[in-house]
C-alpha cells in the first residue's frame, strides 16, 4: 500500500524531475527562501519549488494538480496580502526566472515571469529605452502588470498593462499557451487587469519607449500648507502635459511630524521645459526640502527604498478618488495627523493622460476615468500592537469612502474587502468571470481577488 502523503509524493516527483535542491520542504533552506516583503504574513506553504524553466513550471502545476494540492505563484513577493504563499500549498517560485531580452530595434522586451522592475530597467536603459514599471524597483513586473501597474511614466505611456503585447502562460492543465491580441484574445484581455488568476505567466512581451533620462525626485512641504498645496495641485495638473506624472501623499518628516510630499517625474524629451513645469509645482508652497534633478530611471526606482523596508509588518487599504474634493482632503489630513507609526504613510497614484484614453472594454482593468488611487500603508515593527496600526488604516479607508468611487485597485485589495472587490471591475466583471471559467474552471489559481459570480 502506498502511504505517502500528497506533499511527500509531489516533493519526490518534483525532486526527481527538477533536482532535489529545487524543492524546498520546511527546513533551513525553506526558511531562507520563505520571507516576502510583508513580515506580517504568516502563511506556511507545504513546499516551495524554485523554477528555472517553463518545463519546471509545467511539472509543478501538473504534479500539484494530480495530487490535489493547492498552488500559488511567487513573483517579486510584494503583494502585501501574501498571496504568493498559499498556506499548506505548493509555491511555484519564479524568483530565478528573471531574464530580460531586449529587441532595441523593435522596442520590445521579453521579460521572465519573476523579473522585477529594476531588472527590466537595468536591461533596457542602456539602449535609451524604458518600460512602464511601478514606483519601486523591487516590485515584480508581472504581478504589477497583471493587476494594473500605476507608475512614474503613467500619464505618458499608460498603465504597465497598457504596454503588454503578449504573454506565455502555463494553464491549469499544464499546457503552455502564447497569448496576444490574435491568439487566445480573451485570455490576453483578462490578463490585463485580472491578476494571476488564469495561469502562471512565464514571460511577458512588453513595449519599450525611447526615453533616455527623466527629471525626478522628492519635494517635502510643511504640513500646515497641505490644503492649499493640494488645491493648487489640482488646478496646475489639469494644464500639465502628459510627459509629467506626479505622485503625492503623506510621509513623516525629519521632525517626526507628518509632511506632504510630491514626487514629480518628467519623461519628455525637452528637459528644460520639464524643469519649468516641476518648478511650478514646487512653488505651490515653501518646500522644507526639494531634491529634483535629471537622473536615470534606475535611480528613480530606489527613491522610496528607505520608506519600505523588507520584513517590516504592513497592511494596505485602498480607495479610488475621482477628485481631490474638500471632504477627501480633510479625511487625508485627519489621517496624516492620526498616523500611529512614523513608518506609515499615504500614497496618491494620479491616473491621468494616456491610460484614460484606452476604452474601458479594451482590457479587464476596471477604472479608465481620471482618478487618484489612494494607497493607505500602515507599517509597524514586529513587536508593536498590530491592531492599533491596522485600525488607523481601516479608519482612514472608512473616512474616505463617502468621497470615493466604488471599487478599488485589485493589486491592493485584501481578501476581506468584499464590497470593494465586487465593484473593482465595473462593467468588465462579467467577461472576466467568463474567461476565468473558460481557462480555470476548477479554480486552481487564486491571486488578487475576483468579483463574486
Ligand atoms: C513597496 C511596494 C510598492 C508598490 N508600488 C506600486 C506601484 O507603484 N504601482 C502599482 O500599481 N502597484 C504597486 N504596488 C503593488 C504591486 O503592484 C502588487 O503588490 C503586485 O501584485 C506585486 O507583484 P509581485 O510579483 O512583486 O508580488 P507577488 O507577491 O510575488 O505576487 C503578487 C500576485 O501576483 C501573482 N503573480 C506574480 N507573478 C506572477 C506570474 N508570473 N504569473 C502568475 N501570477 C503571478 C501572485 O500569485 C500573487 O497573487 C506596490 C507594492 C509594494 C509592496
Amino acid at each position: 500500500m502506498n502511504t505517502k502523503s500528497p506533499v511527500a509524493a509531489v516533493a519526490d516527483l518534483l525532486a526527481a524531475q527538477l533536482g532535489a535542491e529545487r524543492v524546498l520542504l520546511p527546513g533551513p533552506a525553506y526558511d531562507d527562501a520563505l520571507p516576502i516583503w510583508n513580515g506580517a504574513v504568516t502563511s506556511r506553504p507545504a513546499l516551495l519549488v524554485r523554477c528555472r524553466w517553463v518545463s519546471d513550471v509545467q511539472a509543478v502545476v501538473r504534479a500539484a494538480r494530480e495530487h490535489g494540492l493547492p498552488l500559488s505563484v511567487r513573483g517579486g513577493g510584494h503583494d502585501w496580502a501574501g498571496r504568493a504563499l498559499r498556506d499548506g500549498g505548493v509555491v511555484v517560485d519564479l524568483s530565478e526566472m528573471r531574464s530580460v531580452e531586449v529587441d532595441a530595434a523593435a522596442r520590445i522586451a521579453t521579460v521572465g515571469g519573476g523579473a522585477v522592475g529594476a531588472d527590466v530597467t537595468a536591461a533596457v536603459e542602456p539602449h535609451g529605452l524604458l518600460a512602464a514599471t511601478g514606483t519601486v524597483g523591487a516590485v515584480g513586473l508581472t504581478g504589477l502588470t497583471l493587476g494594473g501597474g500605476y507608475g512614474p511614466l503613467m500619464a505618458n505611456v499608460g498603465l504597465a498593462l497598457d504596454n503588454l503585447i503578449g504573454a506565455d502562460v502555463v494553464l491549469a492543465d499544464g499546457r503552455l499557451v502564447s497569448t496576444d491580441a490574435n491568439n487566445e484574445p480573451d485570455l490576453f484581455w483578462a490578463l490585463r487587469g485580472g491578476g494571476g488568476n488564469f495561469g502562471v505567466v512565464t514571460s511577458l512581451r512588453i513595449k519599450l519607449h525611447p526615453i533616455s533620462q527623466v527629471i525626478a525626485g522628492l519635494i517635502f512641504f510643511p504640513w500646515s500648507q497641505t490644503e492649499d498645496i493640494w488645491d493648487g495641485y489640482v488646478d496646475l495638473i489639469a494644464e500639465a502635459p502628459d510627459d509629467l506624472t506626479v505622485q503625492t501623499g503623506v510621509l513623516t518628516g525629519p521632525d517626526g511630524n507628518p509632511t506632504l510630499y510630491m514626487a514629480p517625474v518628467w519623461s519628455g524629451q525637452d528637459l528644460a521645459y520639464g524643469q519649468k513645469w516641476i518648478d511650478r509645482f514646487q512653488q505651490l508652497g515653501t518646500p522644507l526640502m526639494a531634491q529634483v534633478a535629471p537622473m536615470p530611471y534606475s535611480a528613480l526606482l530606489g527613491l522610496f527604498d528607505a520608506q519600505i523596508a523588507n520584513g517590516r509588518h504592513y497592511e494596505i487599504k485602498t480607495r479610488p478618488l475621482g477628485h481631490l474634493t474638500t471632504g477627501a482632503v480633510a479625511a487625508l489630513i485627519k489621517a496624516g495627523e492620526a498616523k500611529t507609526s512614523p513608518t506609515s504613510g499615504i500614497v496618491l497614484h494620479h491616473f491621468r493622460g494616456a491610460g484614460t484614453r484606452v476604452p474601458l472594454g479594451e482590457t479587464a482593468f476596471g477604472l479608465r476615468r481620471e482618478h487618484f488611487t489612494v494607497e493607505i500603508v500602515a507599517a509597524w515593527e514586529p513587536d508593536e500592537d498590530a491592531e492599533l496600526h491596522r485600525g488607523w488604516a481601516a479608519e482612514t479607508s472608512a473616512d474616505l469612502e463617502p468621497f470615493a468611487l466604488p471599487g478599488g485597485y485589485p493589486n491592493l485589495l485584501g481578501p476581506d474587502e468584499t464590497a470593494q472587490i465586487a465593484e473593482a471591475y465595473g462593467e468588465n466583471a462579467e467577461r472576466l468571470l467568463a474567461v476565468k471559467k473558460q481557462f480555470d474552471s476548477d479554480g486552481v489559481f487564486t491571486a488578487t481577488p475576483l468579483p463574486p459570480q
